[in-house]
């Protein structure tokens, strides 16, 4: 009960609202809207990180699945120690327990100044060359800024559409947690990496 109120004061919601009200609701689009998201490969992700100089991990529960914490500590350190500035935007909800992506990110010792809010990162996302998000879904679904119809609407979240690409690492089409699309992915901006996150974090390291 007291992380179902920690999540509803997060998402902007009230209990009532999201336990009788949101669910009967649809978000499903018409046919004529759905565009296929683009993949892109590892060599080619690589290259364009090669030339960021600004860019935002975004981690959701998928990193945790992965284990990816301790790959995505290293592809950082590369990123940086090739000039770029590298910070984390953590949403309050991200993963499955309140603190769950800053528990991990301090197990691979991801300095703690390097943590962003959600909300001190979406200030700063049009700046950012590179958002890359690890098995994050629904705490980046622009439906919740975007379309009123969606269940989502009116939840904060990571403004990562923002950014000038966005890498979103997962391993096919599984929906998050809320079950719904996420139109993140078919963006003009946005390029799928394919996989395991652990496994493809690990690839561009290499
Ligand atoms: P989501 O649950 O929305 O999405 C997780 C994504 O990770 C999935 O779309 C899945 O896609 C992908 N994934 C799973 N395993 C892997 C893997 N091994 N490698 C790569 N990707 C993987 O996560 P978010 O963190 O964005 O959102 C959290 C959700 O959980 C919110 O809806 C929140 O309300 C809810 N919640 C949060 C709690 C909290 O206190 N933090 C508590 C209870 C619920 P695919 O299958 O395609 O790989």
């Amino acid at each position: 009960l007291i992380l179902t109120i920690i999540m509803c004061k997060a998402m902007n919601k009230t209990m009532a609202k999201l336990l009788f009200k949101e669910a009967k609701k649809s978000a499903k689009k018409s046919v004529g809207e759905q565009k296929e998201p683009k993949a892109v490969s590892v060599e080619d992700a690589y290259r364009i990180l090669e030339a960021a100089r600004n860019v935002c991990v975004i981690p959701g529960y998928g990193m945790a699945v992965a284990q990816a914490q301790h790959a995505v500590k290293e592809l950082c350190d590369k990123l940086e120690a090739n000039g770029a500035e590298v910070s984390f935007a953590i949403h309050p909800v991200a993963g499955r327990m309140p603190g769950h992506m800053n528990v991990l990110l301090a197990e691979a010792n991801v300095p703690y100044e390097q943590l962003k809010t959600a909300d001190e990162m979406n200030g700063q996302m049009s700046n950012v060359d590179v958002a890359i998000v690890i098995g994050a879904n629904d705490v980046v679904n622009q439906d919740a800024v975007n379309d009123e119809s969606s269940p989502l609407y009116g939840m904060p979240i990571v403004h990562a559409y923002e950014a000038k690409t966005v890498f979103v690492l997962k391993r096919g089409r599984g929906t998050g947690f809320s079950g719904l699309e996420n139109p993140l992915f078919t963006n003009d901006n946005t390029v799928m990496l394919y996989g395991d996150a652990k496994q493809t974090v690990s690839s561009l390291v290499a």
